[in-house]
């Protein structure tokens, strides 16, 4: 039994381990709900502190399949103390006294913040079989599925709005995914990827892989909150 499953939002119901991110009784999106309890038992803040420094150290507090072992070293990025700032915030509010930046332009393998929510979904694209992963996209999300997929042996369709700068997705195919330019605007290009997850067995990793990709965000957090209450780092 795995220690979470996807849950509706609104009326609760409950959905498994499934590529899927709406509820088909109230259509209102599905998030990833963990069983508390039974983690309590097997996780301290001990042991996350003595793993190497990279997000899957909270391993058991994301949605990841049993067994998996993660091939790349993602998240953890640095902090920095930014006194200047705070002193011209601190008129406006108190919260302002121990300010910190945190600079995840360094965030492994493509250097953005999308990295830890494609690593979490990807996770799960391939437990789910699918050999092919897919997005919609405006830049730094498909470059993280580009790489990603590169290095899990995946197949990548990306999709781009037509008049997206080629700059933007110059990783994207460095690292051999298909990119697909669709006349029309992001929210445009997001519907079309919508209809094809459901008609093809791809991993969208903003669609049907969508509340697994959500998980990942929250690693950007766990790193920041251990720093400023005073934790030593390891
Ligand atoms: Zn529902």
């Amino acid at each position: 039994m795995s220690h979470y499953e996807l849950r509706c939002r609104e009326c609760g119901r409950t959905w498994g381990n499934q590529p899927r991110s709406i509820c088909d009784d109230c259509f209102s999106p599905l998030e990833v709900a963990y069983d508390y309890d039974a983690l309590r038992a097997s996780i301290s803040r001990e042991q996350i502190a003595q793993r190497p420094p990279n997000m899957w150290r909270y391993s058991q507090l994301l949605p990841l399949p049993q067994g998996y072992e993660p091939r790349l070293p993602v998240g953890f990025t640095p902090l920095f103390q930014a006194p200047r700032l705070a002193e011209q915030l601190s008129g406006t509010t108190a919260a302002a006294k121990n300010l910190y930046l945190k600079n995840d332009a360094v965030c492994l393998p493509t250097l953005s913040f999308k990295d830890r929510v494609v690593a979490v979904a990807l996770s799960q694209a391939k437990a789910f079989g699918f050999d092919t992963v897919s997005c919609s996209s405006t830049g730094n999300l498909a470059n993280a599925v580009a790489a990603q997929a590169a290095r899990e042996g995946l197949k990548a369709w990306i999709f781009i709005p037509s008049d997206l700068e080629p700059a933007k997705v110059l990783g994207t195919n460095v690292f051999g995914a298909k990119v697909v330019r669709i006349a029309g605007n992001y929210d445009q290009v997001n519907r079309l990827c919508s209809q094809i997850a459901d008609e093809h067995r791809w991993g969208f990793v903003n669609v049907n892989l969508r509340p697994y990709y959500s998980e990942g965000s929250k690693t950007v957090v766990m790193r920041l909150k251990r720093s400023v209450t005073g934790v030593s780092q390891s």
